[in-house]
């Protein structure tokens, strides 16, 4: 059993069979979500956009590519693993389909699960699962779907970190491509612990947390806490504005 959760050394629960813990599942669940809108944008990228022809520009030795290298890299076939780089010459990592599906060949070996099927005189033969079964075939929205719903035994296992930072790696490489980032909203309570107006929402993430100070609250808590100082501040505010009509 572990204390901790092996990808933020967050608390886990007492007893609880988990090794990635509740909040970095959910960051993993909303980037499996995420990954299909980035796929379509990349594909989009693609073709390289060109642009009028110039007269009297400067000469090139060689055609341009068809294809941008960067959006390629990302969406090409390749390898599960990186290959050997004794020179230092590759700078691109495993592309999104390869990784996903390798994730999901290794779930489904981990897991271990048998499957039974029925032959045509109706016996049941029961046999070592060969692989994932992935509704409407393997790519990404695919992929990205069948991964999210067994996530909850990802989350028990002791590679979960090693599929954490595969995939916010990932993430991090496509959002640079395609100039997005998680969406982030102020919060209109302050800050339990600090007192700044400081909580933020981020969309990848399951708790509402304060930038200045390290203040973590889960939805819940959040709600909670807002419902207890808000109707006093707010009176407050009123009592402030009214004071100073007076004045004036
Ligand atoms: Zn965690
Ligand atoms: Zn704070």
């Amino acid at each position: 059993m572990n204390d901790i959760c092996i990808s933020c050394f967050g608390r886990l629960p007492d007893d609880s069979p988990r090794t990635g813990c509740e909040a970095c599942e959910y960051s993993v669940h909303t980037w499996l979500r995420e990954l299909p809108r980035h796929w379509v944008l990349l594909q989009d990228m693609l073709r390289p956009d060109t642009g009028p022809a110039r007269r009297g520009g400067i000469g090139r030795a060689h055609a341009p590519l068809p294809v941008r290298l960067e959006a390629l890299d990302l969406l090409g076939p390749g390898q599960v693993v990186l290959l050997d780089d004794p020179h230092g010459d590759q700078t691109a990592g495993v592309p999104i389909t390869p990784l996903l599906y390798g994730w999901a060949c290794y779930l489904t070996a981990d897991a271990d699960v048998p499957v039974a099927r029925r032959d045509t005189y109706g016996t049941i033969h029961t046999t070592r699962c060969e692989g994932p079964w992935i509704r409407g075939g393997a790519a990404v929205p695919g992929l990205c779907r069948w991964l999210d719903a067994y996530l909850h035994y990802a989350a028990t296992r002791p590679w979960w970190d090693d599929l954490y930072e595969q995939l916010e790696l990932l993430l991090h490489r496509v959002r640079r491509l395609t100039h997005t980032r998680p969406v982030t909203r102020a919060k209109d309570a302050p800050c339990p612990q600090c007192s700044a107006w400081s909580l933020v929402e981020k969309e990848d993430e399951l708790h509402v947390t304060c930038t200045i100070c390290p203040a973590r609250l889960t939805p819940a808590e959040y709600d909670e806490h807002r419902a207890a100082v808000m109707p006093a501040l707010s009176s407050l505010a009123l009592r402030i504005a009214a004071t100073q009509q007076t004045a004036a």
